[in-house]
Protein backbone atom coordinates (compact mmCIF):
# COMPACT_ATOMS: atom_id res chain seq x y z
CA UNK A 1 0.00 0.00 0.00
CA UNK A 2 1.31 3.25 -0.98
CA UNK A 3 1.53 6.41 1.93
CA UNK A 4 -1.60 7.49 0.11
CA UNK A 5 -3.82 4.39 0.45
CA UNK A 6 -2.64 4.26 3.72
CA UNK A 7 -3.56 7.73 4.51
CA UNK A 8 -6.39 7.17 3.41
CA UNK A 9 -7.61 4.26 4.98
CA UNK A 10 -6.62 6.03 8.42
CA UNK A 11 -9.02 9.27 7.27
CA UNK A 12 -11.66 6.65 6.99
CA UNK A 13 -11.20 4.88 10.16
CA UNK A 14 -10.92 8.23 12.05
CA UNK A 15 -14.38 9.35 10.34
CA UNK A 16 -16.70 6.90 9.06
CA UNK A 17 -18.73 4.94 12.36
CA UNK A 18 -17.01 1.98 13.42
CA UNK A 19 -20.53 0.11 13.12
CA UNK A 20 -21.26 1.86 9.45
CA UNK A 21 -17.09 0.14 8.41
CA UNK A 22 -18.54 -3.19 9.65
CA UNK A 23 -21.55 -3.17 7.87
CA UNK A 24 -21.63 -4.92 4.18
CA UNK A 25 -23.27 -2.82 1.31
CA UNK A 26 -27.05 -4.31 -0.20
CA UNK A 27 -25.72 -5.69 -3.04
CA UNK A 28 -27.93 -6.75 -5.91
CA UNK A 29 -26.35 -9.14 -8.39
CA UNK A 30 -25.90 -8.66 -11.82
CA UNK A 31 -28.61 -10.71 -13.72
CA UNK A 32 -26.71 -9.78 -17.35
CA UNK A 33 -28.56 -12.20 -19.48
CA UNK A 34 -29.94 -14.50 -17.15
CA UNK A 35 -34.42 -14.87 -16.96
CA UNK A 36 -34.82 -12.36 -13.65
CA UNK A 37 -36.56 -14.42 -10.86
CA UNK A 38 -34.74 -12.88 -7.99
CA UNK A 39 -36.37 -9.64 -7.27
CA UNK A 40 -40.08 -9.68 -6.72
CA UNK A 41 -40.39 -8.23 -10.23
CA UNK A 42 -44.15 -8.24 -12.35
CA UNK A 43 -42.48 -9.82 -15.46
CA UNK A 44 -44.82 -8.21 -17.88
CA UNK A 45 -44.42 -4.78 -20.26
CA UNK A 46 -47.41 -2.54 -21.31
CA UNK A 47 -49.19 -2.79 -24.73
CA UNK A 48 -47.59 -0.38 -27.64
CA UNK A 49 -50.39 2.07 -27.43
CA UNK A 50 -50.04 2.37 -23.94
CA UNK A 51 -46.29 2.82 -23.76
CA UNK A 52 -46.54 5.37 -26.79
CA UNK A 53 -49.48 7.44 -24.94
CA UNK A 54 -46.95 7.71 -22.03
CA UNK A 55 -43.76 8.67 -23.69
CA UNK A 56 -46.32 11.50 -25.28
CA UNK A 57 -47.16 12.59 -21.51
CA UNK A 58 -43.62 12.88 -20.67
CA UNK A 59 -43.11 15.19 -23.34
CA UNK A 60 -44.87 17.39 -21.52
CA UNK A 61 -43.00 17.79 -18.16
CA UNK A 62 -40.60 20.29 -17.66
CA UNK A 63 -37.50 18.49 -16.37
CA UNK A 64 -36.27 22.06 -15.56
CA UNK A 65 -38.58 22.62 -12.36
CA UNK A 66 -38.55 21.29 -9.70
CA UNK A 67 -41.45 18.74 -9.09
CA UNK A 68 -44.49 19.44 -7.22
CA UNK A 69 -43.19 18.92 -3.41
CA UNK A 70 -46.44 17.52 -1.99
CA UNK A 71 -47.12 15.34 -5.26
CA UNK A 72 -50.24 16.23 -4.80
CA UNK A 73 -52.40 15.08 -7.78
CA UNK A 74 -50.24 11.56 -7.56
CA UNK A 75 -51.65 11.17 -4.14
CA UNK A 76 -54.98 12.13 -5.49
CA UNK A 77 -54.64 8.84 -7.87
CA UNK A 78 -52.79 6.76 -4.82
CA UNK A 79 -55.60 7.13 -2.40
CA UNK A 80 -58.59 6.02 -4.79
CA UNK A 81 -56.70 3.16 -6.10
CA UNK A 82 -55.21 2.08 -2.44
CA UNK A 83 -58.18 2.77 -0.64
CA UNK A 84 -56.58 4.99 1.77
CA UNK A 85 -59.21 6.47 4.44
CA UNK A 86 -60.59 9.92 3.60
CA UNK A 87 -59.33 10.69 7.38
CA UNK A 88 -55.99 8.97 6.86
CA UNK A 89 -52.97 11.20 5.79
CA UNK A 90 -50.23 9.79 3.43
CA UNK A 91 -46.31 10.48 3.12
CA UNK A 92 -44.46 9.33 -0.09
CA UNK A 93 -41.11 7.72 -0.32
CA UNK A 94 -37.99 7.11 -2.78
CA UNK A 95 -39.52 3.06 -2.90
CA UNK A 96 -40.62 2.11 0.54
CA UNK A 97 -37.32 1.74 1.65
CA UNK A 98 -37.33 5.42 2.19
CA UNK A 99 -40.33 5.42 4.16
CA UNK A 100 -38.43 2.80 6.98
CA UNK A 101 -35.46 5.00 7.01
CA UNK A 102 -38.10 8.62 7.58
CA UNK A 103 -39.58 6.30 10.16
CA UNK A 104 -36.77 4.94 12.14
CA UNK A 105 -34.92 8.22 11.66
CA UNK A 106 -37.69 10.10 13.31
CA UNK A 107 -37.98 7.72 16.51
CA UNK A 108 -34.33 6.84 16.60
CA UNK A 109 -32.52 7.52 20.25
CA UNK A 110 -30.32 5.59 22.01
CA UNK A 111 -31.42 2.39 23.77
CA UNK A 112 -34.52 2.35 21.88
CA UNK A 113 -35.77 -1.02 19.72
CA UNK A 114 -36.94 -2.14 16.27
CA UNK A 115 -38.57 -5.57 16.41
CA UNK A 116 -39.84 -7.96 13.67
CA UNK A 117 -40.94 -11.65 13.05
CA UNK A 118 -37.69 -13.02 12.02
CA UNK A 119 -36.71 -13.69 9.07
CA UNK A 120 -38.39 -10.87 7.40
CA UNK A 121 -37.59 -7.73 5.05
CA UNK A 122 -33.92 -7.51 5.21
CA UNK A 123 -34.08 -3.69 5.21
CA UNK A 124 -35.84 -3.39 9.31
CA UNK A 125 -32.91 -4.61 10.31
CA UNK A 126 -30.15 -2.86 8.04
CA UNK A 127 -32.55 0.56 8.68
CA UNK A 128 -32.17 0.10 12.27
CA UNK A 129 -28.53 -0.46 11.95
CA UNK A 130 -27.51 2.83 9.65
CA UNK A 131 -30.23 5.02 12.38
CA UNK A 132 -28.37 3.58 15.39
CA UNK A 133 -31.15 1.74 16.88
CA UNK A 134 -31.09 -2.09 18.23
CA UNK A 135 -32.85 -4.68 16.09
CA UNK A 136 -34.64 -7.14 17.79
CA UNK A 137 -36.12 -10.26 15.51
CA UNK A 138 -39.00 -12.41 17.15
CA UNK A 139 -38.19 -16.28 15.12
CA UNK A 140 -41.23 -17.21 13.74
CA UNK A 141 -42.24 -20.81 14.06
CA UNK A 142 -40.17 -23.71 11.51
CA UNK A 143 -43.89 -23.22 8.89
CA UNK A 144 -43.03 -19.78 9.04
CA UNK A 145 -46.64 -18.62 11.08
CA UNK A 146 -45.75 -15.76 13.77
CA UNK A 147 -44.54 -17.11 17.25
CA UNK A 148 -47.63 -14.88 19.42
CA UNK A 149 -46.26 -15.88 22.84
CA UNK A 150 -42.97 -15.28 21.38
CA UNK A 151 -43.64 -12.05 19.95
CA UNK A 152 -46.02 -10.67 23.05
CA UNK A 153 -43.45 -11.77 25.28
CA UNK A 154 -40.24 -9.87 23.39
CA UNK A 155 -42.90 -6.76 22.87
CA UNK A 156 -43.48 -6.71 27.12
CA UNK A 157 -39.22 -7.29 27.86
CA UNK A 158 -37.78 -4.94 24.98
CA UNK A 159 -40.76 -1.96 24.30
CA UNK A 160 -39.89 -1.73 20.93
CA UNK A 161 -40.29 2.11 19.49
CA UNK A 162 -41.38 0.11 15.81
CA UNK A 163 -42.37 -3.37 15.32
CA UNK A 164 -42.65 -4.04 11.53
CA UNK A 165 -45.17 -6.66 10.30
CA UNK A 166 -44.38 -7.42 6.11
CA UNK A 167 -48.02 -8.79 5.20
CA UNK A 168 -47.47 -11.18 3.56
CA UNK A 169 -43.98 -11.57 4.83
CA UNK A 170 -40.89 -11.48 2.84
CA UNK A 171 -38.78 -14.44 2.29
CA UNK A 172 -41.89 -16.56 3.26
CA UNK A 173 -44.65 -15.45 1.27
CA UNK A 174 -47.30 -15.96 4.04
CA UNK A 175 -50.05 -13.86 5.49
CA UNK A 176 -50.12 -13.78 9.40
CA UNK A 177 -53.38 -14.48 11.01
CA UNK A 178 -55.20 -11.40 11.37
CA UNK A 179 -56.09 -11.70 14.92
CA UNK A 180 -52.64 -12.51 16.34
CA UNK A 181 -52.06 -9.22 14.17
CA UNK A 182 -54.76 -7.60 16.24
CA UNK A 183 -53.74 -9.11 19.47
CA UNK A 184 -50.05 -7.37 19.00
CA UNK A 185 -51.65 -3.99 18.23
CA UNK A 186 -53.81 -3.97 21.19
CA UNK A 187 -51.13 -4.47 23.83
CA UNK A 188 -48.44 -2.67 21.72
CA UNK A 189 -47.45 1.15 23.41
CA UNK A 190 -44.87 1.78 20.26
CA UNK A 191 -45.96 2.17 16.59
CA UNK A 192 -47.06 -0.73 14.36
CA UNK A 193 -46.07 -0.65 10.28
CA UNK A 194 -48.00 -2.71 8.52
CA UNK A 195 -45.79 -3.86 5.49
CA UNK A 196 -48.43 -4.61 2.24
CA UNK A 197 -45.87 -4.58 -0.06
CA UNK A 198 -47.13 -7.94 -1.47
CA UNK A 199 -50.71 -6.24 -1.46
CA UNK A 200 -51.64 -6.64 -5.25
CA UNK A 201 -51.25 -10.77 -4.83
CA UNK A 202 -53.05 -11.21 -1.79
CA UNK A 203 -56.13 -8.52 -1.49
CA UNK A 204 -55.80 -8.88 2.28
CA UNK A 205 -55.35 -4.83 4.26
CA UNK A 206 -55.25 -3.32 7.07
CA UNK A 207 -55.66 -0.27 5.29
CA UNK A 208 -59.57 0.11 7.13
CA UNK A 209 -58.23 -0.37 10.51
CA UNK A 210 -55.91 3.02 10.82
CA UNK A 211 -59.24 4.79 12.39
CA UNK A 212 -59.14 2.25 15.09
CA UNK A 213 -55.65 1.94 16.23
CA UNK A 214 -53.40 5.56 16.95
CA UNK A 215 -50.09 3.40 16.98
CA UNK A 216 -50.77 1.48 13.39
CA UNK A 217 -49.68 2.80 9.75
CA UNK A 218 -49.82 0.79 6.96
CA UNK A 219 -47.31 0.97 4.36
CA UNK A 220 -47.52 0.13 0.54
CA UNK A 221 -45.50 0.02 -2.63
CA UNK A 222 -45.74 0.19 -6.19
CA UNK A 223 -43.09 -1.67 -6.98
CA UNK A 224 -44.57 -5.30 -7.09
CA UNK A 225 -47.75 -4.09 -9.28
CA UNK A 226 -45.09 -3.54 -11.93
CA UNK A 227 -43.66 -0.37 -11.56
CA UNK A 228 -40.23 -0.86 -9.66
CA UNK A 229 -38.62 1.44 -11.70
CA UNK A 230 -39.95 4.49 -10.45
CA UNK A 231 -39.09 3.93 -7.20
CA UNK A 232 -42.66 4.87 -5.37
CA UNK A 233 -43.73 3.71 -1.61
CA UNK A 234 -46.45 5.10 0.57
CA UNK A 235 -47.08 4.74 4.44
CA UNK A 236 -50.79 5.73 4.85
CA UNK A 237 -51.63 6.73 8.75
CA UNK A 238 -53.35 9.90 10.60
CA UNK A 239 -52.05 13.28 9.92
CA UNK A 240 -50.49 13.50 13.19
CA UNK A 241 -47.98 10.86 12.77
CA UNK A 242 -47.52 11.67 9.26
CA UNK A 243 -47.08 15.67 9.69
CA UNK A 244 -44.38 14.25 11.92
CA UNK A 245 -42.51 12.09 9.37
CA UNK A 246 -42.86 14.79 6.95
CA UNK A 247 -40.59 17.13 8.72
CA UNK A 248 -37.72 14.76 8.02
CA UNK A 249 -38.47 13.56 4.23
CA UNK A 250 -35.89 15.23 2.03
CA UNK A 251 -37.97 18.06 -0.50
CA UNK A 252 -38.47 17.31 -3.85
CA UNK A 253 -37.99 13.31 -3.19
CA UNK A 254 -40.33 11.93 -5.69
CA UNK A 255 -39.05 13.07 -9.08
CA UNK A 256 -41.01 14.36 -11.77
CA UNK A 257 -41.46 11.65 -14.20
CA UNK A 258 -42.43 9.34 -11.63
CA UNK A 259 -44.94 11.71 -10.55
CA UNK A 260 -46.61 11.56 -13.83
CA UNK A 261 -45.43 8.00 -14.67
CA UNK A 262 -47.29 6.50 -11.51
CA UNK A 263 -50.35 8.69 -12.08
CA UNK A 264 -50.90 7.56 -15.42
CA UNK A 265 -50.17 3.90 -14.65
CA UNK A 266 -52.77 4.08 -11.85
CA UNK A 267 -55.37 5.98 -14.02
CA UNK A 268 -55.00 2.55 -16.24
CA UNK A 269 -54.95 0.26 -13.32
CA UNK A 270 -56.99 -2.13 -14.81
CA UNK A 271 -53.82 -3.59 -16.67
CA UNK A 272 -52.02 -3.90 -13.77
CA UNK A 273 -54.91 -5.67 -11.98
CA UNK A 274 -54.84 -8.25 -15.18
CA UNK A 275 -50.84 -8.78 -14.38
CA UNK A 276 -51.27 -8.99 -10.57
CA UNK A 277 -54.33 -11.68 -11.39
CA UNK A 278 -52.15 -13.40 -14.00
CA UNK A 279 -49.27 -13.71 -11.56
CA UNK A 280 -51.29 -15.25 -8.82
CA UNK A 281 -52.49 -18.00 -11.53
CA UNK A 282 -49.10 -18.24 -12.32
CA UNK A 283 -47.89 -19.04 -9.16
CA UNK A 284 -50.59 -20.84 -8.38
CA UNK A 285 -49.87 -23.62 -11.07
CA UNK A 286 -45.79 -23.14 -9.70
CA UNK A 287 -46.47 -24.24 -6.45
CA UNK A 288 -48.47 -27.54 -7.58
CA UNK A 289 -45.58 -27.80 -10.16
CA UNK A 290 -42.77 -27.25 -7.34
CA UNK A 291 -44.31 -29.76 -4.45
CA UNK A 292 -43.96 -32.46 -7.42
CA UNK A 293 -40.68 -32.44 -7.88
CA UNK A 294 -39.03 -35.16 -5.56
CA UNK A 295 -36.96 -33.76 -2.71
CA UNK A 296 -38.55 -29.87 -2.94
CA UNK A 297 -40.54 -28.49 -0.61
CA UNK A 298 -43.02 -25.40 -1.68
CA UNK A 299 -44.32 -22.97 1.21
CA UNK A 300 -47.97 -21.58 0.07
CA UNK A 301 -47.80 -17.90 -1.27
CA UNK A 302 -49.95 -15.00 -1.04
CA UNK A 303 -47.20 -12.85 -2.95
CA UNK A 304 -45.32 -13.17 -5.68
CA UNK A 305 -42.97 -15.07 -5.55
CA UNK A 306 -42.28 -18.61 -3.66
CA UNK A 307 -39.97 -20.13 -1.13
CA UNK A 308 -39.04 -23.45 -1.31
CA UNK A 309 -36.73 -26.32 0.80
CA UNK A 310 -34.12 -28.07 -1.36
CA UNK A 311 -32.91 -31.71 -0.19
CA UNK A 312 -30.25 -31.50 2.89
CA UNK A 313 -27.37 -29.20 1.97
CA UNK A 314 -28.09 -28.92 -2.02
CA UNK A 315 -28.97 -25.09 -2.10
CA UNK A 316 -26.05 -23.62 -3.05
CA UNK A 317 -25.59 -26.44 -5.93
CA UNK A 318 -29.02 -25.76 -6.91
CA UNK A 319 -28.97 -22.40 -6.70
CA UNK A 320 -24.69 -22.31 -8.87
CA UNK A 321 -27.00 -24.99 -11.15
CA UNK A 322 -29.87 -22.81 -12.07
CA UNK A 323 -27.73 -19.74 -12.78
CA UNK A 324 -25.69 -21.94 -15.41
CA UNK A 325 -28.55 -22.99 -16.91
CA UNK A 326 -29.40 -18.94 -17.44
CA UNK A 327 -31.97 -18.55 -14.31
CA UNK A 328 -31.40 -15.96 -11.65
CA UNK A 329 -33.56 -16.60 -8.40
CA UNK A 330 -32.73 -15.81 -4.77
CA UNK A 331 -30.61 -17.90 -2.29
CA UNK A 332 -31.29 -17.56 1.14
CA UNK A 333 -30.01 -20.99 2.35
CA UNK A 334 -27.20 -19.15 4.57
CA UNK A 335 -29.23 -16.27 5.58
CA UNK A 336 -30.97 -17.79 8.87
CA UNK A 337 -31.49 -20.99 10.58
CA UNK A 338 -35.38 -21.19 9.43
CA UNK A 339 -34.40 -20.45 6.19
CA UNK A 340 -31.45 -23.39 6.00
CA UNK A 341 -31.49 -24.88 2.25
CA UNK A 342 -33.72 -22.80 1.40
CA UNK A 343 -34.22 -20.93 -2.22
CA UNK A 344 -36.78 -18.43 -3.60
CA UNK A 345 -37.97 -17.91 -6.95
CA UNK A 346 -40.19 -14.96 -8.25
CA UNK A 347 -43.26 -16.15 -10.45
CA UNK A 348 -42.04 -15.02 -14.01
CA UNK A 349 -44.07 -15.34 -17.57
CA UNK A 350 -45.63 -18.76 -17.93
CA UNK A 351 -42.30 -19.39 -20.45
CA UNK A 352 -39.94 -18.24 -17.36
CA UNK A 353 -41.55 -20.32 -15.00
CA UNK A 354 -41.53 -23.21 -17.32
CA UNK A 355 -38.23 -23.42 -17.99
CA UNK A 356 -37.27 -22.50 -14.20
CA UNK A 357 -38.94 -25.67 -13.48
CA UNK A 358 -37.40 -27.42 -15.92
CA UNK A 359 -34.10 -26.58 -15.53
CA UNK A 360 -35.18 -27.58 -11.21
CA UNK A 361 -36.41 -30.77 -12.19
CA UNK A 362 -33.60 -31.70 -14.24
CA UNK A 363 -30.95 -30.89 -12.03
CA UNK A 364 -32.58 -32.45 -8.69
CA UNK A 365 -32.60 -35.72 -11.32
CA UNK A 366 -28.93 -35.24 -11.93
CA UNK A 367 -28.20 -35.24 -8.25
CA UNK A 368 -30.27 -38.36 -7.85
N1 LIG B 1 -41.26 -4.35 1.97
C1 LIG B 1 -41.08 -5.63 1.64
C2 LIG B 1 -41.72 -6.68 2.49
C3 LIG B 1 -40.29 -5.97 0.54
O1 LIG B 1 -40.08 -7.26 0.24
C4 LIG B 1 -39.69 -4.93 -0.23
C5 LIG B 1 -38.81 -5.20 -1.42
N2 LIG B 1 -38.40 -6.41 -1.71
C6 LIG B 1 -39.92 -3.62 0.15
C7 LIG B 1 -40.71 -3.36 1.26
C8 LIG B 1 -39.26 -2.47 -0.56
O2 LIG B 1 -39.97 -2.10 -1.67
P1 LIG B 1 -39.64 -0.78 -2.49
O3 LIG B 1 -39.30 -1.25 -3.85
O4 LIG B 1 -40.89 0.04 -2.44
O5 LIG B 1 -38.50 -0.06 -1.81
Amino acid sequence: MCQSDSQLEAKITQWIRPDIRALSAYTVPDPSELIKLDAMENPYSWPKELLAEWLDLLKTVSVNRYPDPNADDLKIALRNSMGVPSNMDLILGNGSDELIQIILMAIAQPGRVVLSPHPSFVMYKMIAAYTNLKYIGVPLKNDYSLDLPGMKRAIQQHRPAVLFIAYPNNPSGNLFKREDILEILAISDGLIVIDEAYHAFANCSFMNNLSQHNNLLVMRTVSKMGLAGLRLGLLAGHKKWISEFDKIRLPYNINVLTQKSVEFALNHGTLFTQQSEKICDNRDQMFQQLNKIEGIIAYPSSANFILFRTPKGKSNLIFDALKSDGILIKNLGSTNSLLRDCLRVTVGTAEENKRFLLALSGIIQSQA
